[in-house]
């Protein structure tokens, strides 16, 4: 393999740029160019592509966001648009994809692998929702900046004697509030895998009231309710008047961490080395501290599970 492309999908994710720049540099170092693919799949439709040296990676290792820049392309998930890219990827004679994003994503190279094109899947969103690794890039730095929140609203629920209900993303994943409430202490933690209990969430804040507690941190991941219909909800219950915050986008940007840039170096030189030794269709991922690589035509068949042994902590800590 001669030539390669690189391409970031979906929702941004800190750590991308880390992956990317570890692709470009792998290959270079191994005598192979890598083009860049700009705003995702429109990009493979439009041919906006671009050659990218060691330099064009240079000062972005510790930069949130990507630099190829991401975009929804509705048209890509039809047959015509996936024709399109991959006449597009022939004519610019690159020869292996490397797609960075989340589950559609992985649905996009999945399609061009079905067409016969050589396609490696890296797992980069902040959701940690995709099966084949136990972290995706972007969670930690997601987790560390939900938690630094968590913490901040904490001094003011303490000062003012609050209850607050945190809302976090998390569509179909509960991941970012679990961590971040074992973390932080929450008092609940509500996530789509989990069924609640309006009664036990009540009963849990009014026997901390009881006993003198100064606060409640309530966590619900985006995927359950939003935070003012759930604090509508507990107030119905309880009476309880509560404070909303929403952390919405912020959750998505900033430096990443350590953990996702050495995350992101291993996992993008993985994906070059599985296109130099000719093996399109894989996935690659972390599993317990050595990066392996699964079937990308499988790699849905597997259910990303959530951690029930980390679950059950959090509901035994959080009396
Ligand atoms: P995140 O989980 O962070 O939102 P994502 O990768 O899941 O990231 P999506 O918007 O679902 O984000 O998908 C990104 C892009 O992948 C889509 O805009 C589309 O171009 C492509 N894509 C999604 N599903 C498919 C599909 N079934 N077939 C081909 N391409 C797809």
């Amino acid at each position: 393999m001669r030539k390669i492309g690189v391409l970031t999908s979906g929702g941004d994710a800190p750590g991308m740029n880390a992956a990317i720049r570890a692709i470009v540099r792998k290959s270079i170092y191994h005598g192979i160019e890598t083009y860049g693919v700009y705003q995702g799949f429109s990009g493979l439709i439009t041919g906006n592509i671009k050659k990218l040296e060691i330099g064009s990676v240079g000062d972005i290792i510790h930069r949130g966001g990507t630099m190829l820049q991401s975009a929804r392309c509705e048209e890509f998930k039809t047959k015509d648009g996936q024709k399109q890219g991959l006449d597009c990827l022939n004519k610019h004679g690159i020869e292996g994809l490397v797609v960075i994003g989340g589950d559609g994503s992985y649905h996009g190279a999945k399609a061009l692998t079905e067409l016969g094109f050589p396609c490696i899947g890296v797992p980069g969103t902040i959701d940690n929702d995709i099966p084949g690794t136990q972290y995706t890039i972007g969670f930690d730095t997601a987790l560390n900046t939900v938690l630094d929140a968590v913490d901040k609203i904490r001094d003011t629920a303490t000062s003012h004697e609050r209850t607050f209900v945190i809302e976090v993303m998390g569509r179909d994943s509960g991941d970012i509030a679990l961590w971040a409430g074992l973390a932080g202490g929450a008092e609940s933690i509500l996530i789509p895998e989990e069924p609640h209990d309006m009664e036990d969430i009540a009963d849990r804040i009014e026997s901390g009231l009881k006993r003198g507690k100064k606060h409640s941190i309530i966590i619900v991941a985006e995927g359950v309710a939003s935070g003012a219909a759930f604090a509508e909800k507990l107030k119905e219950r309880t009476g309880l008047e509560t404070r909303v915050s929403v952390l919405g986008h912020i959750q998505r940007g900033g430096t990443p961490t350590a953990f996702d840039r050495v995350l992101a170096s291993r996992l993008g030189a993985r994906a070059v080395e599985l296109l130099m030794d000719e093996k399109g269709g894989r996935a690659v991922g972390i599993k317990n501290e050595e990066v392996v690589d699964t079937d990308l035509l499988e790699v849905f068949e597997q259910q990303k599970h959530m951690n029930d042994d980390l679950y059950q902590l959090s509901q035994e800590l959080s009396i």
